[in-house]
């Protein structure tokens, strides 16, 4: 019989992160304060976030010791297992090796809880007594209740409003937890308010929860902000799962050629590759890492590189970043994670420099894929994870057309078992193709008079 699952100790949970900044031949752009336009310093980001956070962000330093505190949090569910998908290759008759990496078995479901539990201690040390957030599909909600509720940090949850009405029981999770929780846009801000005003109707976007949460956070000195994704510190907190998976991959006696993992602003495509990138820039490894991107929200194949705001109503920094434009409000598709109009800025740099790939797929491509792998696999994915696996699908398809064996490391980075409603939308026939039109992109990005960059 052959092994199915790889798996590790308690003991080789990572004791450190790896900081992909100190390996990258151009270092990101820094991010300029909108209104002189000149970099700012560590300084200005300093009341929302705590200065141990504020320290990973800017730091260049290789290798960023991780709290024991945090380690023995991470024994819950860490090392994750990681699997090889006999079954998928087969219902393929791919003479490829697909492996996939599992962050399903998070008590939140996904990668999320890596960089929450990390944020809400850093929170912790610096006094801080709220923390307020954004969520989109509900994943990082929960994910950051969890940790609050560790450390006994109060926590204030602004949810896209598509997905609070679609997705109550991932409000219902983040509660027991612990945390409050509002559909955005909210009337508890000016910047909610302002949307609301515009359109009473308004479905809601990353973009517009993000002002909200920040503005509460501004607001009040014991209470800061966090983000799920994008920020440097969040990717580098991620990087456990990649250190993990250099060594299961090991284990196993292979190494990927390809890393696919779905791209909302980067943090599981980059916990996932960075770890395997160092590879290539110590070893001169050829390793290649795929972002897979909803053709509904296409910043990385179809948007720009220029500087931009993080959020809708233009209270973050100017950051170096793909993107469509911070007023994007992308169609309600059911990948609600990944409706997000940009992308962190180191993975930006890196596919600036084609030291990665990206590609994008349309929904109803991304659900056939998911459904494959629950029936062969039988973990039902996470609809943001479909779009991963429908790029590795198409790999191992070229595989078996070009009669080449090549090894595909997959990243299911969360479960979808409380995405039914989005699978019932599919089975029911109700989802639909939606692809932007050119039209489309050039009119959000026209409406920016922010830096172009190169
Ligand atoms: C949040 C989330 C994503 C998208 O965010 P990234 O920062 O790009 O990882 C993708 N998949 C799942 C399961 C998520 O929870």
């Amino acid at each position: 019989m052959k092994d199915k699952k790889i798996l590790l100790s308690e003991k080789e949970i990572p004791e450190k992160w790896y900081n992909i900044m100190a390996d990258m031949p151009n270092k990101p752009l820094p991010p300029l304060n909108p209104a002189t336009r000149e970099p700012i310093g560590p300084d200005a980001l300093a009341p929302i976030f705590p200065m141990g956070l504020i320290a990973q962000e800017v730091s260049t330093e290789k290798w960023i010791e991780i709290p024991d505190e945090i380690r023995d949090i991470y024994k819950l569910w860490r090392p994750s297992p990681m699997y090889r998908a006999y079954n998928l290759e087969k219902a393929l008759d791919t003479p490829a090796k697909i492996y996939y990496k599992y962050e399903g078995v998070s008590p939140a479901g996904s990668h999320k809880p890596n960089t929450a539990i990390a944020q809400a201690y850093y929170n912790k040390q610096e006094g801080v007594k709220r923390i307020t957030t954004e969520t989109g599909a509900g994943q990082w909600g929960s994910a950051l209740a969890l940790a609050c509720n560790f450390f006994g940090i109060e926590c204030e949850v602004y949810m896209v409003r598509i997905s609070y009405d679609h997705k109550p029981y991932r409000k219902v999770m983040m509660n027991t937890w612990g945390a409050q929780v509002f559909p955005s846009p909210s009337d508890r801000t000016e910047a909610g308010r302002k949307i609301l005003a515009m359109d009473p109707n308004s479905p809601g976007s990353l973009g517009i929860a993000i002002s909200e949460a920040i503005e509460r956070a501004v607001m009040d000195e014991n209470t800061k902000y966090s983000l799920g994704s994008v920020l440097n510190h969040v990717l580098l907190h991620q990087t456990v799962i990649g250190q993990e998976a250099v060594k299961q991959m090991e284990m196993a006696g292979d190494l990927p050629d390809i890393i696919v993992a779905p791209f909302g602003g980067g943090s599981n495509f980059a916990g996932l590759s960075f770890p395997f990138l160092r590879l290539n820039f110590e070893e001169g490894k050829k390793i290649r890492a795929i972002a897979s991107e909803p053709a509904s929200c296409p910043k990385l194949t179809r948007g720009q590189f220029r500087y931009d705001f993080g959020d809708t109503i233009g209270m973050t920094p100017l950051l170096p970043m793909y993107t469509l434009g911070h007023n994007f409000v992308p169609a309600p598709i059911h990948a609600g994670g990944l409706r997000y109009h940009g992308a962190g800025i180191l993975v930006s740099q890196l596919l600036k420099d084609k030291l990665i790939e990206a590609r994008a797929h349309n929904q109803i491509e991304c659900f056939e894929a998911g459904i494959l792998f629950a029936k062969t696999e039988a973990i039902i994915p996470a609809p943001e994870a479909n779009h991963g696996i429908a790029t590795a699908i198409q790999e191992a398809r070229k595989c078996k057309e070009e009669g080449v064996s090549r090894t595909i490391l997959i990243h299911l980075c969360g479960h979808g078992n409380f995405d039914m409603g989005a699978y019932e939308a599919y089975f029911s026939g109700k989802l639909t193709e939606h692809e932007l039109t050119e039209k489309e992109i050039a009119n959000s990005l026209a409406e920016l008079d922010t830096p172009m960059i190169g």
